[in-house]
């Protein structure tokens, strides 16, 4: 079994779904006491947050760098980000590390595409869906992916932060997210990607009524798949 190596953290409610998954789908697989071998490295979000709100990006970037390299010292066989927005620093995270990251948009396009769906919606960060660097991937992958309109990208975004990250669940949030996937479909999308590793904190398959894709269970479970392959 390989190690894997999370970095995690951002936020620590969504890190504590990944170790849980993980261990869940492993004990699944391969029965009894399995668990998965690997590390976690959680940040501090408060940290990340601001340098995210100040558009500090090198300065993340320069961060995950040097937590990637130390996964890689520590024993891990490759890296999970456990977050969709700063895979916006992949590229500087991953330089001069020589095990590789599980990208979360591929492995997420990946399981869009087996399912033969093409025009997801995007339920995520404002970063992850008004900037390139997410949509770009999922479009290079041949799919049509849409985002829901300005006042709703605003709500999906405060709510992440100033609730889901700080492990606050609400029922009136809960209400508001699935109204937001319900205009999406009204858009006429196919599928919905719960696009940052909090939203499945509200909405899943029993609450939208088109197909979800829930990027961190999807990210879990490649993670696991990449861990056990021979
Ligand atoms: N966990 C979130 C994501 O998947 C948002 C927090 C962050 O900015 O990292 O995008």
């Amino acid at each position: 079994m390989k190690t894997i190596g999370i970095l995690g953290g951002m936020s620590a409610a969504s890190t504590q779904i990944y170790y849980r998954k993980m261990c869940e789908i492993t004990r699944q697989r391969l029965g009894g006491l399995h668990s998965p071998e690997l590390l976690i490295r959680s940040l501090d979000f408060a940290k990340i947050e601001k340098l995210q709100a100040g558009g500090q990006w090198d300065e993340a970037g320069y961060i995950l760098n040097a937590e990637a390299k130390a996964l890689e010292r520590g024993g891990a066989d490759f890296i999970v980000l456990a977050t969709n927005t700063m895979h916006k620093l992949a590229g500087q995270m991953m330089r001069a590390v020589g095990i590789p990251l599980l990208h979360i948009a591929d492995a997420t396009a990946d399981r869009i595409k087996k399912a033969g769906l093409h025009s997801p919606g995007l339920m995520a960060t404002a970063f992850t869906m008004e900037q390139d660097f997410y949509i770009d991937r999922l479009k290079a992958a041949a799919l049509q992916p849409t985002v829901p309109d300005a006042a709703d990208r605003a709500e999906v975004h405060r709510i992440i932060y100033d609730e889901l990250c700080q492990d606050m669940i609400t029922t009136a949030s809960r209400t508001i997210y699935e109204s937001i996937a319900q205009r999406l479909v009204g858009k006429g999308v196919d599928c919905v990607i719960l696009g940052c590793t909090e939203v499945g904190m509200l909405l899943n398959q029993s609450n939208v009524p088109v197909p979800v894709f829930d990027t961190t269970l999807i990210h879990c479970e490649s993670a696991i798949d990449m861990a056990l392959a021979q």
